[in-house]
């Protein structure tokens, strides 16, 4: 409806002015009426045009396309041969806009001769401003400018400025012939007219295109935006100390320094850089970017089938690539510190997907024991403040939280240490040591060295208070049981503080799965080392379950078997997903 509303008061004005500038520059003193062609002519000229007025219909003020009237005024106001054709409204199927304006042209001069020259005297066309004599140059820079690109799929587009895409449409409306094409795709249009026989194999198309020819009509320039090129696999990472994603020194930035020996990376290798960097040589881009179905931590290998991933190369200049070959590179250039396979071609929505896709993953962990004393056990089992507990995961209809929620206090750390006062040795360590032994025990630590032993001993230990007993370490058996007994248990995790400056402080609920395999290695330091595989819900936090985070996860295997869990490393076995 918009572009049919009716002609304003202001637009009859216009109209009004128009109608005097031609009358005034001397076009009634020929035989020249501005109704001559019109069908029948009211004799009311005035009273027909204020009724249409009360109305609010429009009013035909000039003859339009396509009366030979119409064809007339366009000609004299130097509209181009593609205009012509283009809003004259006698284009027959086939026929090109310039062959259309030509016949329209011609068939005005027949009648005026006087209108040979029009273009001559009016050399600018008012509805494209000549722009359609640029189309060949326009289809020769688009032409050059994608040559040094793969391209199977074009598109081409037009950047005009607004108040001239505004005067075209005003002046089609009142000049042109009804259903007449816009000046946009119109040009657009005759320029792909023009590069199809040049292009070969690349295909026009309206979307999804490899590359997107923006024509600025301004500055008669084009600008490409190439579409990235994205390819999805799976990554194994086989060494540890390798972040997913490049990490900017923290020195300089990124800039380079000195302290990153001028890569401007804090760590030298990232999965992103082992695949992306072959690939970008390869397919000859500008950068890329990495996505991955979540991540695990640099210390963390990866292995089973690996992590899905779609790495994207912008602005890329070869677009077809073989899989295997492309495995292959990437594999031998990354020595085995990184390992891809399924590799095939991806989409942009396909990014959207693995990033959005929650996944259940299998870990192998291994850890040492350390006794555990009453204290510390308090802490690993103190009672978990659920006021936090993740909304979003509670409730999906109140996904939203309120502005003053966001606010409350969440990073505000649980009570976990315990103040625990220097401690000394025990009563009957005490006892065995030899007198001298225990006045230098009490002038190190600022005591009176008078007295019989025993007054010494009673100073010390009141000063020194003997460590807290620990906690026996479990039995094998007890471990075993233990680990294989978190089977379908569920977890309260509260967001550790190793991740807590980039995640909300909240509580959350993980399922671990399944836990299996567990073992027991002496190693050689004489220390036990327990080893064992579980499958859990995407976003728990493994070494937490082991460790208990100073009681943020619960339950813990170090609070279940009341000793110390040191973990030693961890690995991502599997992916759940696709
Ligand atoms: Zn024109
Ligand atoms: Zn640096």
């Amino acid at each position: 409806m918009a572009g049919n509303e009716p002609d304003t008061a202001e637009d009859i004005d216009d109209d009004e002015d128009d109608w005097m500038k031609y009358a005034n520059a001397g076009f009634g003193e020929t035989d020249y009426s501005l109704w001559d062609d019109v069908e029948p002519v009211e004799e009311d000229e005035a009273h027909q045009q204020e009724v249409a007025m009360q109305l609010g219909t429009h009013v035909e003020e000039i003859p339009r396309a396509p009366s030979p009237a119409g064809h007339k005024h366009l000609v004299r106001q130097g509209t181009c041969n593609a205009c012509l054709g283009r809003v004259g409204g006698k284009r027959m199927y086939g026929q090109t806009l310039e062959e259309a304006g030509v016949g329209v042209r011609a068939s005005v001069l027949e009648r005026d001769t006087h209108l040979v020259n029009a273009r001559e005297e009016q050399p600018l066309c008012p509805f494209c401003e000549n722009l359609f004599e640029e189309v060949d140059l326009l289809a020769d820079i688009i032409h050059d400018a994608i040559e040094p690109y793969d391209v199977s799929r074009l598109q081409l587009g037009a950047r005009f400025p607004k108040d001239q895409i505004e005067q075209e449409e005003k002046l089609r409306k009142r000049l042109g012939a009804g259903g007449s094409e816009a000046l946009k795709p119109a040009l657009v249009d005759e320029i792909g007219k023009r590069l199809k026989d040049r292009l070969g194999d690349i295909k026009l198309v309206n979307d999804k295109p490899d590359v997107l020819a923006l024509i600025d009509v301004l500055t008669l320039t084009v600008e490409l935006d190439v579409r990235a090129v994205y390819v999805y696999g799976r990554y194994r990472k086989l060494e540890r100390g390798i972040p997913q994603t490049r990490w900017p020194c923290r020195a300089c930035k990124g800039r380079g320094c000195e302290r990153c020996d001028f890569t401007g990376l804090q760590y030298q290798k990232s999965v992103q850089d082992l695949i992306g960097n072959p690939m970008l040589e390869l397919f000859e881009g500008v950068e890329h970017a990495f996505h991955g179905m979540g991540r695990e931590d640099i210390d963390v290998r990866c292995l089973g089938r690996g992590r899905p991933f779609v790495l994207e190369i912008k602005e890329p200049k070869r677009r077809s690539f073989n899989a295997e070959k492309l495995a292959e590179i990437i594999n031998e250039a990354a020595k085995g510190s990184v390992e891809v396979s399924s590799i095939r071609p991806s989409t942009r929505s396909e990014v959207v997907r693995i990033k959005d896709t929650p996944a259940e993953k299998s870990y192998t962990i291994r850890f040492t024991l350390e006794p555990m004393n009453e204290a510390e056990y308090a802490v690993l089992t103190a009672p978990v403040d659920m006021t936090k507990e993740d909304v979003q995961n509670r409730s999906k209809k109140r996904r939203r939280q309120r502005r003053g929620d966001k606010n409350a206090d969440r990073t505000k750390p649980l009570e976990t240490t315990i103040e625990v006062a220097p401690t000394g040795p025990s009563q009957d360590e005490l006892k065995a040591m030899k007198k001298p032994e225990l006045v230098a025990l009490a002038e190190q630590h600022g005591l009176k060295k008078t007295g019989t032993k025993d007054d010494l001993i009673q100073r010390i230990v009141e000063a020194l208070p003997p460590a807290p007993a620990t906690f026996d370490l479990p039995d094998d058996e007890t471990i075993l049981k233990v680990v294989e007994g978190l089977n379908g248990i569920k977890l309260a995790q509260r967001t550790p503080e190793r991740v807590a400056h980039r995640r909300s402080d909240l509580i959350r609920k993980r399922t671990v799965f399944e836990a299996h395999s567990p073992f027991i290695e002496v190693n050689e330091d004489g220390q036990r080392e327990i080893e064992f595989t579980l499958r859990c819900e995407s976003g728990t936090y493994v070494k937490e379950t082991v460790h208990g985070d100073s009681g943020r996860t619960q339950p813990s295997v170090a609070a279940l078997i009341k000793a110390k869990c040191n973990v030693v490393w961890l690995d991502v076995g599997d992916i759940h997903a696709d």
